[in-house]
């Protein structure tokens, strides 16, 4: 199933997985792989590492699984910066045969020890690429506080606007905590004439250091409510955690309350986090107006 149909339904609930490092059994995965799927998600998506930390085959292998063995529509994501034209063609008849049919193009991001290979400098390239070689559902990334190279949100919108015009027919955001942020863009990107759904990427923190890892990594800014809850809790990993648990709900709330497209959950391969929250929203989601 085209992940495209499923806004027409109302609000998408989405996971996000990653595949387990080279050095680990694909196994941990399908373990995760067993509870979330319980968790009825309309889509799980499987990232890609550009900088070849996992590799094509597990986000493949992952994702066919994701169909398969658990009864869900998988997504695969693909960046393409290391890739040559030829590459990418290999890989989509990969995806093919493997019964994938939703695609998240994306650049990847620049590894300074890998220097990329020349035949696609942007994701809308890929993107381009994609439409004239095959029948996929093409999804593409988005920033509601602008990505992190770009020196402001005016020029990224115009390069997403090129992503949509090159086919990506929704978008998933970037992790954000303050969802005023998401809301301004929204405006922004609607003025700028992108009317494609957007799923707002939702990360329940549930330690310090990750989000330490996240902020440095994507430059979200963090709401003083956020800053004091981490603040008061990091010295109590139980605490902290359902803290974190309680801040991803109540952003989930309040942007299904105000008609949020969808949900994305980046769920760190973490059932048990994904099921609180799953518990907590499920009834907001599947409401129809
Ligand atoms: P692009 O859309 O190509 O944008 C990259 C930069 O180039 C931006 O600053 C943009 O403004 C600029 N730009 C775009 N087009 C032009 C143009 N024509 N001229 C000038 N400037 C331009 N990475 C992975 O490696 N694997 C994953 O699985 C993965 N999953 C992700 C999932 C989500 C939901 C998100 C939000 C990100 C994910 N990433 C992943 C990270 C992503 O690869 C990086 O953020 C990367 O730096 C940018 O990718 P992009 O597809 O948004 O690039």
């Amino acid at each position: 199933m085209k992940i495209k149909s499923m806004f027409e339904r109302g609000t998408v609930f989405s996971f996000e997985i990653f595949p387990p490092k080279k050095t680990s059994p694909i196994e941990t995965v399908y373990n995760t792989l067993e509870k979330l799927g319980d968790l009825n998600p309309d889509f799980i998506s499987v990232t890609y590492g550009a900088a070849g930390s996992t590799n094509k085959v597990s986000t493949c292998e992952i994702a066919s699984a994701i169909k398969n063995k658990y009864g869900v529509v998988p997504a695969a994501h693909l960046p393409c910066i290391n890739y040559t034209k030829e590459e990418i063609l290999q890989i989509l008849d990969e995806f093919k045969a493997s019964g994938i049919e939703n695609i998240l193009a994306l650049r990847g991001d620049i590894n300074p020890d890998i220097p990329p290979k020349k035949d696609f400098r942007y994701a809308s390239e890929l993107i381009e690429f994609i439409k004239a070689n095959g029948d996929f559902d093409i999804a593409g990334a988005c920033y509601p506080e602008g990505h992190i190279e770009c020196d402001n949100i005016i020029d990224d919108i115009h390069n997403l606007k090129k992503k949509v015009d090159a086919g990506a027919e929704h978008l998933i955001s970037q992790l954000f905590f303050d969802n005023s942020c998401f809301y301004s863009f929204l405006e922004k990107i609607r003025i700028a004439g992108i009317n494609v759904p957007v799923e707002a990427g939702i990360m329940p923190v549930v330690n310090k250091n990750q989000i330490e890892r996240m902020v440095s990594l994507c430059g979200a800014s963090l709401p003083s409510k956020f800053t004091k809850m981490m603040q008061r809790y990091e010295h109590s990993p139980e605490a902290i955690r359902d803290a974190g648990i309680a801040y991803a709900i109540d952003q989930i709330v309040d942007l299904v309350s105000n008609g949020a497209d969808g949900i994305h959950i980046y769920t760190m391969n973490n059932p048990y986090v994904a099921r609180r929250i799953s518990e907590a929203v499920e009834s907001l989601i599947r409401c129809r107006k």
